[in-house]
């Protein structure tokens, strides 16, 4: 069985900002590392490999690939065989790509659902879901910059609950800030109903 304890890779550095990992196979990223940085031993390897905050590996901090190279399941593979025809395996844990796909299917899924107008009892339901989502979420980097993105001082992040509509470009906000992050395309909010809601105009989806 492979070996992730903390003692088989290097332990992080002090001051190892996302940045200074561009290159590293496509990590997690985090824009608040540095914040982290000054109390625990919670960062990424120069290997792509985000740590817990106990200081082993993040599994669902990882992206598949710096987690393959981390448990040398790399090596195992053939070289004669064709890179296009290496598929993950299926059914394992998922890394942080997966984990993030599956939960933004959730999160747009519930703003399409969310109420047209939404009641009291109904917002305060679905800001303590952030909250605590924005607190759990199992890719820790990627909360700690979700919670402290919601929290921006002007509250301008705050999430906008009245109904469907404003949920919904809420979340494809939050969405196009993740993506920015990354490096990703931003993704046109007026579509948001379109892509998890009704389906296409064109009627691919129906
Ligand atoms: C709260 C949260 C925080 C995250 N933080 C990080 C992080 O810090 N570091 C990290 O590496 N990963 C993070 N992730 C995961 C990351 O956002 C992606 O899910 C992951 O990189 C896989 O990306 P993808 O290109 O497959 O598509 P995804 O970004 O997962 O998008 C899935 C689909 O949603 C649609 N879509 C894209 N953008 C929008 C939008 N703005 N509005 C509506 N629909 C849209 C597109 O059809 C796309 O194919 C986070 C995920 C979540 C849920």
């Amino acid at each position: 069985m492979a070996d992730t304890s903390s003692e088989s890779y290097s332990q992080p550095q002090k001051n190892l900002f996302a940045h200074q990992f561009q290159n590293a196979t496509a990590a997690a990223s985090s824009s608040s590392e540095s914040k982290r940085d000054e109390s625990a031993t919670t960062t990424k390897t120069p290997s792509g490999v985000v740590l817990d905050k106990d200081g082993k590996p993040c599994r669902t901090c990882t992206s598949a690939a710096a987690w393959k190279n981390l448990t040398k399941q790399a090596k195992a593979i053939p070289s004669s065989t064709p890179a296009s025809t290496r598929q993950p395996p299926k059914e394992c844990p998922p890394d942080v790509e997966e984990l993030g796909r599956s939960t933004w299917t959730l999160l747009h899924s519930m703003s399409a659902t969310y109420p047209e107008k939404a009641n009291t009892e109904q917002q305060s339901e679905m800001r303590g879901f952030l909250k605590l989502l924005s607190k759990l979420y199992p890719c820790w980097v990627c909360a700690d910059d979700f919670r402290t993105w919601m929290a921006e001082p002007s509250g301008k992040n705050e999430p906008k609950l009245g109904g469907r509509k404003e949920f919904g470009n809420w979340m494809c906000e939050a969405h196009n800030e993740v993506n920015r992050k990354l490096g990703k395309k931003e993704f046109d909010c007026r579509l948001w109903e379109e892509r998890w809601r009704t389906g296409w105009k064109d009627g691919r989806c129906d």
